[in-house]
C-alpha cells in the first residue's frame, strides 16, 4: 500500500525536485526538460498537470511576468521578481515595500505581488544604462 501511494504521487516529486533546486524560474516546458532528465519516460502532459496541481496547493508560485509563458517557482517564501527587459532573466528580490498610505485608507490589503522590469547587471551597460551603486 505504501509503495503504491509512493510510486503513484512520482511524477509530482519529480516535478517539485526540479522546481526546488533551481532558481531561474523555468517555463513549463523547461520543467518537462529537466524533468526528463530525472525520468525519462515521463510525458508533458503530465509534468504540465503537475504543475497545475501543485499551483493550486500552493506548493509552487506560477509567475506570469508579461510574456507569452507562465513561469515556475518552487520556492513559495514571500519575495517579489525582478524581469530583464533584455534577456528575459527572472531573478528573486528580497525587499520589503511597505503598501502606500493611500491604499491602507481604502482597502485592507493582505498581500502584493510585485515584479520589477529593468535591465540586469550584465544587459544594463549594453543599453546604455549604468547601475547605482
Ligand atoms: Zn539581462
Ligand atoms: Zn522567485
Amino acid at each position: 500500500m505504501e509503495k503504491r501511494q509512493s510510486r503513484r504521487s512520482y511524477p509530482r516529486e519529480v516535478v517539485m525536485q526540479v522546481l526546488s533546486s533551481c532558481y531561474d524560474h523555468p517555463t513549463a516546458y523547461a520543467v518537462y526538460e529537466r524533468a526528463r532528465k530525472i525520468k525519462p519516460d515521463i510525458s508533458k502532459g503530465t509534468v504540465y498537470r503537475n504543475l497545475k496541481l501543485l499551483e493550486e496547493r500552493g506548493e509552487i508560485l506560477a509567475l506570469s511576468t508579461g510574456g507569452v509563458f507562465t513561469h515556475y517557482d518552487g520556492h513559495t517564501e514571500k519575495h517579489s521578481h525582478f524581469v530583464c527587459k533584455k534577456c528575459g532573466k527572472i531573478e528573486d528580490v528580497f525587499v520589503k515595500t511597505p503598501v502606500p498610505a493611500e491604499l491602507c485608507e481604502k482597502f485592507v490589503v493582505t498581500e502584493s505581488k510585485c515584479v520589477y522590469y529593468g535591465y540586469c547587471e550584465k544587459c544594463a551597460p549594453e543599453n546604455g544604462a549604468v547601475l547605482k551603486n
